[in-house]
């Protein structure tokens, strides 16, 4: 490894990838290690016998100005800009109509009552109708926006994405992850499988200690997430207490993917969804065959999440195909194959789905996306204040601190 370049990357998700794009060119010297032995953290298009899947991002949220979206468009990526099916019950099996019509009212009227009367608190339960018959589906869908439950949502944060957002979803064929990782610029010198152990402030620069030895930069751009800034697989200086404590207000919660083969000539028709249980705060929402591939995806969010990671693998798979067989009829069983599951909340360098700022909490993404000294810089997608959760959030906070350390190491750019 080079032991003193300018500046170091810890981290080679989004975030970081996204800093090494904006400081290729900038004469600046970069080296970036990575603990686990791929590029692209919570970004991972993982291969099955039956074609990839993203086992984290996958859609291009905000589409039409998600600078990923650029990216794939520059470097030779199909772009699909189809519709998704989230919003449509395949042949309202298990939630008619009515219901659902009902069920987006219910979700519809909340959000205003946080955007427009937002609850003291800043607890997003708080703007929730007392005993609200929709209340556990709401609750689904905090899980799968957030990864928690609302009793654990700042409404103003909340509030800050959702009006960010531009509610524009595409894919990328090729899978979102292979996407991010295809992007990291090739002269970069990368060292996976190195774990960042410390990080020592000096009398100028920055001591780190990796399981490959130490290294001596004059900024360090740090992209890891939320829960591992706030937990002890590194040792932290005490220095950065602010920076750790900002980081326990904004945990990650929880959130999974659970994928089953299709095999033989089911009913399952190519892009569709189903919500598994409109009643169940704890369910996984189906999209079926995803660009006409022979897989079903689960998502699980917030509790649900949280006991396929806690059950293991097999009783989430029987779980899965026991909502699918309430809405399709049990011959259905026949047709599913357990594929491919994620388990980001057992990965120690991730620790979870993404981050959300606990009620009260939203001014710690500010906190957090705060530079130390001019020699520490910090990235991923908890330092976006309105982009947050997302890979194209991720993306423009990695750009945002290597802008802040090229103006901290080059003066001619200020
Ligand atoms: C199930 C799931 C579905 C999602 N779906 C979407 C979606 O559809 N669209 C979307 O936009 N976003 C989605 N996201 C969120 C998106 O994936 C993340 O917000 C984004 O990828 C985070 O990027 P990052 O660079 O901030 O963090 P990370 O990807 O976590 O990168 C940080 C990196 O730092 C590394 N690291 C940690 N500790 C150390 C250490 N000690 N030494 C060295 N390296 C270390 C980690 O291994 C990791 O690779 C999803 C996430 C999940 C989990």
């Amino acid at each position: 490894m080079t032991p003193e370049p300018d500046i170091v990357i810890i981290g080679a998700g989004a975030a970081g990838i996204g800093a090494a794009r904006r400081l290729a060119g900038s004469g600046l010297s970069i080296l970036m290690i990575e603990s686990l032995p791929r590029i692209g953290g919570r970004a991972w298009t993982f291969k099955t016998p039956v074609g990839t899947v993203d086992l984290g991002c996958a859609w291009l949220h905000s589409a039409d100005r998600n600078p990923w979206t650029r990216i794939a468009e520059e470097s030779g990526f199909a772009v699909e800009r189809r519709p998704s099916a989230w919003s449509r019950q395949f042949r309202e099996l298990g939630f008619s109509r009515e219901e659902q019509d009902a069920a987006h009212q219910a979700f519809a009227e909340w959000s205003e009552r946080l955007a427009t009367n937002p609850p003291a608190s800043d607890r997003a339960s708080d703007a929730l109708e007392p005993n609200g018959s929709w209340t556990p589906y709401l609750q689904a869908l905090s899980g799968f926006i957030s990864g928690d439950e609302l009793e654990r949502i700042s409404a103003k944060d909340y509030v800050a994405y959702d009006a960010a957002s531009t509610a524009t979803n595409w894919r990328v064929p090729a899978g979102y992850g292979t996407l991010i990782a295809s992007s990291l610029p090739g002269n970069v010198e990368v060292h996976l499988d190195t774990p960042l152990r410390s990080l020592a402030l000096g009398g100028t620069g920055i001591e780190l200690q990796t399981s490959r030895g130490p290294l001596q930069p004059r900024a360090v751009i740090l992209t890891v997430s939320t829960n591992v800034l706030s937990g002890d697989t590194i040792a932290w200086p005490s220095a950065l207490e602010p920076w750790r404590d900002a980081a326990a207000r904004l945990p990650l919660g929880a959130n999974e993917k659970i994928f089953l083969e299709i095999v033989g000539d089911s009913p399952f028709v190519p892009e569709s969804h189903v919500f598994g249980n409109p009643h169940d705060p704890e369910t996984g929402t189906y999209y079926i065959r995803p660009l006409g591939s022979p897989l079903i995806e689960c998502f699980l969010g917030g509790a649900g999440a949280r006991s396929a990671v806690a059950d293991g693998k097999d009783a989430a798979f029987a779980r899965a195909v026991d909502q699918l067989a309430a809405l399709f009829g049990s011959s259905v069983r026949e047709y599913l194959r357990p594929l491919a599951a994620s388990e980001w909340r057992r990965v120690p360098s991730i620790g979870g789905g993404y981050s959300h700022a606990l009620p009260g909490q939203a001014d710690a993404r500010i906190a957090l996306a705060r530079p130390f000294d001019d020699r520490l810089f910090f990235a991923g997608e908890a330092t976006h204040r309105s982009d947050f959760s997302t890979a194209h959030g991720a993306y423009q906070s990695g750009v945002r601190a290597a802008e802040e350390a090229m103006h901290a190491l080059l003066p001619m750019s200020r």
